[in-house]
């Protein structure tokens, strides 16, 4: 087997990364408070607590600014955005394709850009959003984990994309209705991110989205898809990026492996408190001969056997720059990885690649313009 990466050194740096200090900012944005966080803050600053909920409406239902909480008396409303920061978080690009994705460039505070994907279902839209510039998984396949991890997100950050990929959609008529968290980096690396966002989408005063309307990907850090499961009960859809069946080809791709192995992520996966009805989505990149084969997928049934699991079998998609021992699936190798699945009694989907053309397909989200096309 060709391995394409170098396990240890790339762990290294990974480690390097995850160490890394947080963004901070002395005052918080007023887009990333949770309305608990809200009404504590509006304490702070000798303003009734009462006026969160109003606030956190203005904010979060209705996308207004705060001057828009009239219930605040003009020198409240000042009070609070002076102890408060904006968020900056522009769309400066959109590229469209004939598929309808629709790919956004948003650009920061610090100039720096993360992408996010919307995605036409039907009458319905669901938006890929990213959760850090860059990532330090070092996923040898990924065209995000050539960048590093550069920074967190704000909490307000990623509810602005999220917030902006809302408007777009209401106005062509077809209403966001899911977050998927697969977009640029890890969302379980800085959690505390992730679940203050998480708990502002689905606060019923705000967004007010379901969460199981919520994925969150993870290329799985054990101990936080447990914390993910205590804090949401389980709700929030888990999504796991396994994409090997074997222990030593899922280390030779992914590096997370070598500090949680594949029995500590199955024990993470099938201790998650799901719902009834609910399951774990099992994101299994297809490399040409790499995880195609029949021993890479009768591990992957071996790994699934007796969890609530759906597997989705992703066509792996070149990028510029990808390592040359890389390859996507020939055609009938997905058809045939598709069967064998089936045949062993594995639950499976085929994720057809979309938004290609504009380089907002799984895995290509690295700020590549789309004139560098590939595939
Ligand atoms: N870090 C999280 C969120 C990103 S999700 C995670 O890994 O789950 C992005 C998904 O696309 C993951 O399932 C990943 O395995 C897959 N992916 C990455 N690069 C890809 C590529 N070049 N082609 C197809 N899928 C890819």
């Amino acid at each position: 087997m060709g391995v394409p990466l170098n396990g240890s050194a790339s762990l290294r740096k990974m480690r390097r990364a995850m160490d890394a200090p947080r963004h901070s900012d002395s005052r918080p944005e007023w887009l990333g408070l949770t309305r608990t966080e809200l009404a504590e803050h509006l304490v702070r600053q000798g303003i009734p607590g009462g006026h969160a909920l109003r606030l956190f409406g203005h904010l979060h239902r209705r996308l207004e600014a705060p001057d828009a909480c009239t219930a605040m008396s003009p020198r409240q409303r000042e009070r609070f955005l002076e102890t408060t920061a904006p968020t900056h978080c522009e769309t400066t690009e959109v590229h469209p394709t004939d598929d309808g994705t629709e790919k956004l460039v948003f650009t920061l505070r610090d100039a720096r850009r993360v992408e996010g994907v919307i995605i036409p279902e039907g009458p319905r839209s669901t938006f890929c959003v990213s959760s850090q510039v860059g990532c330090a998984m070092a996923c040898a396949f990924c065209a995000t984990a050539r960048l590093g991890l550069e920074r967190a997100l704000t909490p307000g950050e990623v509810l602005a994309q999220i917030y902006a990929a809302r408007v777009r959609c209401e106005a062509v008529g077809r209403p966001l209705r899911n977050v998927v968290f697969m977009g640029m980096g890890e969302p379980l690396h800085h959690y505390e991110v992730t679940r203050r966002v998480l708990d502002i989408l689905t606060d019923p005063t705000g967004f007010c989205l379901g969460a199981p309307r919520l994925t969150v990907s993870t290329v799985g850090l054990a101990p936080r898809i447990a914390q993910l499961g205590r804090d949401f009960e389980g709700r929030i859809q888990l999504a796991v990026s396994l994409n090997a069946g074997t222990e030593a080809t899922r280390r030779a791709l992914m590096p997370i492996t070598e500090r949680h192995g594949l029995a500590d992520l199955r024990a993470a996966i099938a201790a998650y408190p799901y719902p009834r009805n609910r399951y774990v989505l099992i994101e299994y990149v297809l490399l040409g001969g790499l995880t195609d084969t029949p021993a890479e997928l009768q591990a992957l049934a071996g790994f699934v056997r007796g969890l609530p699991a759906m597997v989705n079998l992703i066509p792996w998609n070149p990028f510029e720059g990808a390592p040359a021992d890389l390859h996507p699936p020939a055609p009938e190798a997905i058809d045939a990885a598709f069967a064998a699945l089936r045949a062993m009694g594995v639950p499976v989907k085929v994720r057809l690649p979309r938004g290609r053309r504009a380089v907002a397909a799984c895995g290509q989200l690295a700020r590549i313009t789309p004139t560098a096309e590939v595939a």
